[in-house]
């Protein structure tokens, strides 16, 4: 199937390499080697050596064949890239604009993930035989490997509770003989009937939604269900179907690495754990994963958005648990929504993919109300309790004294909750001490040198930090600017301040903080999670991590500190953001016991977003959010594309900014905003400007900008142009 140049008597293919190069280049096969499309490959690329996938299309069989580079390696024992696989890499590059290499660079992550881990050393007994001497060490590993079974040497010694030297004795007289053992044992699968669930009625119907929607072949559908309603149980009958079809699933979440309680549940409804596929797992794990995915071994995988990149040998069903959720969008690199991407990957392979909010994103509402998703709602909590009664504290009238962040209100519910032993969260969206530190005297403020944020401040640290990218200082003890001593105050507060509030004010609970900077990590994160889960927690203090689909039993009361943050951007997406987030934190409140209270401390109590929440109206806002979008043109019903533009000098980056958008294909339907500075105006010691492309719903804006960037200058010195395809800011 592949030409052979007439004289060479040489097969060349086409092999796309994980680089920014515009398409598949062509190599020559060595001879006796064979490959097809998707077999994995090194080829020498300049000087270097890198990986790549045989592609699709036909090499370029005009170039002199002694000008041809030759594969250096074949992945022999690596499956080769489906072609369904192949087809969604060609899919998401042709939709963010990004070289296709980029995109296989998500799947093709590390060389080591390619080879199979060489087997590793066991011992077995050899039938019939016996030690020369009997002695009680040598009794117990007898006794252990008696029923034939082969053992790793250490795991043996271990078990039998001896050292490895009377294994070594046995081994010696050949009562014991060596045996090879693979490195990963074949992985347990999930048993879709392990713990099977009684769903209550209206459950049951989502559920047999679900379930047919398996015959249908391509299909999406939206659980649109408030939090506590059983969404996660719902959606786990869809995955037995899945397994019961024999295929694979994929559950994507947007906080991976703090999901041991969902790990747990998976583990109760279907007898063992999934694969987790994240950041934070270690580069084995990752290349057992990547090949169990591949070789099928492994049939459910629980990751973050990376993992839809993962080369399945058989999936079927693809969930997105917390839809609307920011995480899933990625900004760097190759910027694309994992929410998105996944349902085009269900709709090239055709099977069906669920999307699962509490609060769903207004483009799903949107597509669901106009029938290109199924909708399914839970409108009730599974355990029967009422959603929490929301009300907002007027800051202006029942705010709380100078110098305190915490009204009176909310500290005596707060305290009423701890007489009750009920929990209370406190939830404010700033790491750290204080969001700024200036200085009472000259009026110096703290700035990161390398972007335009203010340092925060993190007392426990004893430190000054950029949260964008991550430069810190010590905190200083005098002003870098007058010299003045005791000068330096911190402003507004962070989750630390506010913690250090409670325990001078309600100094006999028990308070915790939750925030992904503190030291210790996620597993640190996992372990308070757990304690806050049992109880061991009185009033905890979080970021965004809080709001995100935990369940804490006890978790009476929600206070929210400053419900008016998200609300002061000038980003339209900022209502619909500043709504699910409120909705998801103030919905931990009450979800097992009801009786659940929320809190909105705000300037602005007449707020549509406040108001909505405290009516427990999401419906109407909704309906006044995409109203809004629809008379302004803005996502879903135009659509969106942003242009950064960055350089090491403000001139040069805003000069190139104003001559691309000089050169912008004129065009009626397509309206292009910019140069402005972007919302960061400096990131990393790079200044940046922004272009925004809004047109129509229907409008070709990848063709428009790839005219455009054909046309335009060409970025040098240092400048880049950084494409996004329906931005989360806009
Ligand atoms: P959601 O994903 O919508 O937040 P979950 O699926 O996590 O909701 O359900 C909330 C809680 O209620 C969980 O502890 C879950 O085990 C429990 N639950 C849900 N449905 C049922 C049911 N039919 N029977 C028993 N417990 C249920
Ligand atoms: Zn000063
Ligand atoms: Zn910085």
């Amino acid at each position: 199937m592949f030409p052979t140049s007439e004289n060479q008597r040489e097969t060349i293919v086409s092999v796309l390499v994980p680089v920014a190069v515009p398409m598949a280049y062509t190599y020559k096969v060595p001879a006796g080697l064979h490959v097809e499309p998707g077999t994995i490959v090194q080829v020498p690329l300049g000087p270097r050596q890198v990986l790549g996938a045989v592609w699709d299309g036909e090499p370029d069989a005009a170039i002199n064949p002694k000008k041809l580079k030759t594969i250096t390696r074949v992945f022999e024992q690596a499956r080769p890239l489906q072609p369904d696989l192949r087809r969604f890499v060609e899919w998401v590059a042709n939709w963010t604009l990004a070289p296709p290499g980029m995109v296989l660079r998500m799947v093709l992550r590390s060389e080591e993930a390619l080879e199979d881990e060489p087997p590793i050393t066991g011992v077995r007994w050899a039938e019939g035989r016996q030690p020369d001497r009997q002695t009680p060490a040598r009794k117990k590993v007898l006794a252990l490997v008696e029923d034939g079974m082969a053992w790793p040497k250490s795991g043996l010694a271990q078990a039998a509770g001896v050292s490895v030297s009377v294994i070594d004795g046995l081994l010696q007289q050949d009562v014991l003989q060596q045996v090879q053992l693979p490195a990963v044992p074949p992985a347990a699968k999930p048993d879709p009937n392990f713990a099977k669930v009684q769903l209550t009625l209206t459950q049951k119907e989502v559920s047999d939604g679900l379930r047919a929607a398996f015959d249908k072949g391509t299909s999406v559908s939206l659980i649109d269900g408030v939090t506590g309603s059983g969404k996660t149980e719902v959606y786990f009958e869809a995955i037995a179907e899945a397994l019961e079809r024999g295929k694979q699933a994929l559950i994507l979440l947007p906080e991976i690495a703090l999901t041991a309680q969902f790990l747990r549940r998976f583990e109760q409804r279907f007898g063992t754990l999934p694969a987790e596929w994240h950041s934070e797992i270690t580069p084995k794990k990752r290349g057992r994963v990547w090949r169990g995915v591949a070789s099928g071994d492994v049939r459910v995988v629980i990751g973050a958005r990376s993992a839809l990149f993962l080369p399945f040998d058989d999936l079927g069903l693809i969930i997105v648990d917390e839809e609307h959720d920011a995480a899933f969008k990625q900004d760097d690199r190759v910027p694309y929504s994992a929410r998105d991407m996944a349902v085009v990957r269900g709709h090239i392979s055709r099977f069906p993919v669920i999307l699962a909010s509490a609060t769903p994103s207004v483009e799903s509402r949107v597509n669901a109300e106009y029938g290109r998703y199924a909708r399914y709602l839970l409108p009730e909590r599974a355990s029967g309790a009422e959603m929490p009664q929301i009300r907002a504290i007027d800051m202006r009238r029942e705010g709380p004294e100078r110098g305190r962040w915490l009204a009176p209100g909310l500290l005596e519910a707060m305290k009423t909750a701890l007489a009750d032993g009920a929990q209370s969260l406190l939830f404010l969206n700033r790491r750290g001490y204080a969001p700024l530190t200036l200085c009472r005297t000259c009026g110096h403020r703290f700035q990161c040198r390398h972007c335009s944020a203010w340092l925060v401040e993190h007392r426990f640290q004893g430190r000054l930090v950029c949260h964008h990218c991550g430069h810190f200082e010590k905190m200083p003890e005098t002003c870098p600017t007058c010299s003045s001593t005791q000068s330096l105050v911190a402003c507004g507060p962070g989750v630390e301040r506010i913690a250090e509030e409670v325990q001078s004010l309600i100094p006999e609970a028990r308070t915790l903080i939750l925030s992904s900077d503190l030291p210790g990590g996620a597993e640190r994160m996992k372990r308070e999670m757990k304690l806050v889960e049992e109880g061991e927690a009185d009033i905890v203090i979080g970021t965004q991590l809080v709001a995100k689909g935990h369940n804490f039993p006890k978790m009476r009361l929600v206070g929210v500190v400053d419900a008016d943050l998200g609300l002061a951007h000038g980003d339209p997406r900022a209502s619909e953001k500043t709504f699910q987030l409120l909705a998801q934190v103030t919905g931990r409140a009450g979800r097992v016991t009801g009786g659940g209270l929320g809190f909105l401390q705000t300037y602005a109590p007449e707020h549509p977003v406040l108001k909505a929440l405290m009516d427990q109206d999401q419906d109407a806002f909704y309906k006044a959010e995409i109203e809004a979008r629809q008379v302004a043109g803005l996502p879903p019903f135009g659509r969106m594309a942003a242009l950064i533009i960055s350089g090491p000098d403000k001139p040069s980056a805003e000069g190139f900014a104003r001559a691309l958008a000089r050169v912008a294909p004129p065009d009626r339907a397509v309206t292009v905003l910019g140069p402005a500075e972007a919302a960061l105006a400096m990131v990393r010691g790079r200044h940046r400007y922004r272009l925004l492309l809004i047109a129509p719903r229907q409008f070709d804006l990848q063709a428009y900008l790839r005219h455009w960037l054909d046309v335009g200058p060409k970025p040098n010195r240092g400048l880049r142009v950084q494409l996004d395809i329906d931005p989360q800011h806009f």
